[in-house]
């Protein structure tokens, strides 16, 4: 699976819509200070599924909608798009068979997030549990962005830890355990529930 193109309206200092091609093999971004070489990257992770507002570099994550500037107004939504090619048929699961996986994340402002894949509605959950299949993710090592060199460095055991299995393909398989996890639960406590109602009836 490859990440074909980029596409951003809204988001941050990107307020026209903007489509980025991505080209097989490493890519760098070069650029003036300030003129949104990071934003790309953010973006880039937004649509991935970051929930986090402090690593988006915003106070709250409405922050990342274009703010305006002296010559144009604010706008109250913004949306990322990300295309991604399987032409190699390696995407996990249901998706194995489509040659296009598109996944689209958009905001607007007081009212949160929603998440589309090729056009149908998604959970946040399914959009990271993708990302994390195809060894990559918000977080993923494969982004370097600044300080982040360093933050390895002095990273805890445990985030470490991250690092390798992220590497080693796995950090999917940690994502479906969390969420069968909560699905047993949710099924023992509707089992206690069932056995207070059986012990009402006798
Ligand atoms: P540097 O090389 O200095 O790190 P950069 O090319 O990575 O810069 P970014 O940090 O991606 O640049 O972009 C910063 C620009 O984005 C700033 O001009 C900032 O005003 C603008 N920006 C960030 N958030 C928003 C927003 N919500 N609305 C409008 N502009 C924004």
């Amino acid at each position: 699976v490859q990440f074909a193109k980029l596409r951003l309206a809204g988001f941050k200092s990107f307020v026209d819509p903007t489509e980025l091609w991505i080209e097989p093999g490493m890519t760098g971004i070069v650029g003036p200070n300030g003129c949104g070489k990071s934003n790309l990257v953010e973006a880039l992770r937004w649509v991935m599924g970051e929930n986090s507002a402090r690593r988006m570099r915003g106070g709250e994550m409405d922050d990342i909608i274009f703010g305006g500037t002296t010559a144009r107004p604010a706008r109250n939504l913004a949306e990322v798009t990300v295309l991604l090619e399987n032409s190699a048929r390696t995407a996990p699961g249901m998706l194995a068979d489509l040659p296009e996986i598109e996944v689209t994340r958009r905001i607007e402002r007081g009212g949160g997030s929603a998440y589309r894949m090729n056009g149908r509605e998604t959970r946040q959950r399914d959009v990271q549990t993708l990302f994390a299949d195809l060894g990559t993710g918000p977080q993923s090592s494969s982004l370097v962005s600044q300080g982040r060199v360093g933050a390895i460095i002095n990273a805890k055991p445990e985030e470490r830890r991250g690092l390798l299995e992220e590497a080693a393909g796995i950090a999917g398989l940690h994502a479906r355990k969390h969420e069968a996890e909560l699905r047993l639960r949710a099924a023992e406590q509707n089992l206690t529930r069932l056995d207070d109602v059986i012990t009402t009836l006798e």
